[in-house]
Parts: C-alpha cells; sequence; structure tokens
C-alpha cells in the first residue's frame, strides 16, 4: 500500500480522482460526487471562475443572436453595427476561455479545437459586410463551416467527458445536440428555402437550443456541491 501524500505515516489504498495522489480518508473530499484532494479542491476556485465566463459568454451569444433575429423578423433589417461585431468577438472569447478549462481538467484537445473554431468564426463574421457582395458571401460561407464544424467537435468533446460532469445525463444530450443540429439546419434550411420566414425561425432557434443547453452545462459546473466523505463502516 501506498502513503497518503499529506500524511507520510498513514497508508490508504484511495486516490485522489483528479491528480490521482493517494489520499487517506481523512483527506477526501467529494465534489460533485467525485473524491478529490484538498489541493485539487484549492483549484476549483479557478475552475468555478472559469465556469462562469462559460455562462457569461453564452449568455452574450444569447442576447445578440436574440436581438437581431427580432429585429431582423419585424423590420427585415440584419444588423451590422461595430458594436455588435464586438460584443459577439467578446461573447466566443469568453466560451473559449471556459473551453480551454474544460481542456485542462479533462486533458480533451478538442474542447481546444472547437473553442479556436468558434472563435475564428466570430472574427470573420466581423469582416462580412454586406451580405450580397460575392467576397462577402464566400467569408460567410466560411465562417458557417467553422460554426458548424466548431459545434459538432465541442459535441464530440462533451461526448467524451460526460461521465466525469455534474450531470452527465444533461452533458450527453448537449454533445449529441451539438453534433446532430447544424446537420439538421443544413437539411432544414435547404428544404424550407423557399419558405423564407420559416428557415430564419430555424437559423434562429436550433443555435439557440444549443446555446441554452450549453448555459444550463456552465451553470451546473459552476456549482459545486461538496459533501463529507460517507463513512463506509
Ligand atoms: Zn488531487
Ligand atoms: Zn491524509
Amino acid at each position: 500500500m501506498v502513503s497518503c501524500y499529506y500524511h507520510p505515516d498513514r497508508e490508504t489504498p484511495f486516490a485522489c480522482n483528479r491528480c490521482t495522489r493517494p489520499i487517506c480518508e481523512e483527506c477526501q473530499l467529494t465534489v460533485n460526487g467525485i473524491v478529490i484532494c484538498p489541493d485539487c479542491d484549492k483549484g476549483s476556485t479557478s475552475r468555478n471562475e472559469s465556469m462562469l465566463w462559460g455562462t457569461l459568454g453564452v449568455m452574450v451569444l444569447i442576447t445578440i443572436d436574440s436581438a437581431s433575429y427580432f429585429v431582423f423578423f419585424f423590420t427585415g433589417v440584419l444588423i451590422h453595427t461595430i458594436l455588435f461585431k464586438i460584443a459577439f468577438i467578446v461573447g466566443s472569447s469568453l466560451l473559449f476561455a471556459a473551453l480551454i478549462h474544460l481542456r485542462n481538467e479533462h486533458n480533451q484537445d478538442l474542447f481546444v479545437a472547437s473553442g479556436l473554431l468558434i472563435f475564428l468564426y466570430s472574427l470573420f463574421s466581423f469582416a462580412v459586410r454586406t451580405p450580397t457582395d460575392p467576397e462577402s458571401m464566400f467569408l460567410a460561407l466560411s465562417s458557417m463551416i467553422l460554426f458548424f464544424s466548431g459545434f459538432i467537435i465541442l459535441g464530440r468533446a462533451f461526448l467524451e467527458i460526460y461521465r466525469k460532469t455534474t450531470d452527465p445525463k444533461l452533458t450527453k444530450f448537449l454533445g449529441r445536440y451539438l453534433v446532430l443540429f447544424p446537420f439538421a439546419w443544413i437539411i432544414l434550411a435547404l428544404s424550407m428555402g423557399i419558405i423564407y420566414f420559416l428557415s430564419v425561425t430555424l437559423n434562429f432557434i436550433l443555435p439557440m437550443v444549443g446555446y441554452v443547453l450549453l448555459l444550463t452545462f456552465f451553470m451546473k459546473e459552476s456549482e459545486e456541491n461538496k459533501t463529507p466523505l460517507e463513512k463506509e463502516n
């Protein structure tokens, strides 16, 4: 048997589930049902901050998408103000920061890849001026590809780690949704291209459901429920 990292005189069969160092019963802490050591518990403060960034980032994205949808729906005008685009970049940067944390916590590189793609997507949309000129059409198409691949990869990443999250069912559903909705979007948008407002509404609703699920994930992950370890005897 190995000795507790904090108490070298105590032998223990237990180990921290995050950093794998051996810990005795007294040193064990249960966070979200997972046994961790005191050092990893300290690390969870920065984790909570990161999850808060994710929450804020997704809230910004939801606000921007809703505002531009409703303005477009009622006035037919596309919002292309600089302030709007900057807010978009801020939102995706915050999301990126949270995804970098998830990458480090779960050792899953797909989180960084997806965060980068979604961030690039927000930069690309900055370059789109009038959606009708050919150059902007090219940029818009490229940004759509970034958007879709970013969310599909993010979905894959969630499906890799869902077992270790606060609400595995939600995370699994989130992962599946993010992988599938871009395909549903393409198929439905193509088939409903004639019914213009319906496809515009769809362009709004499909990603929005993804955002809301993502928001719920970040909110759940940021509330740690710490309980003392149950004694087995
Ligand atoms: Zn640890
Ligand atoms: Zn100990």
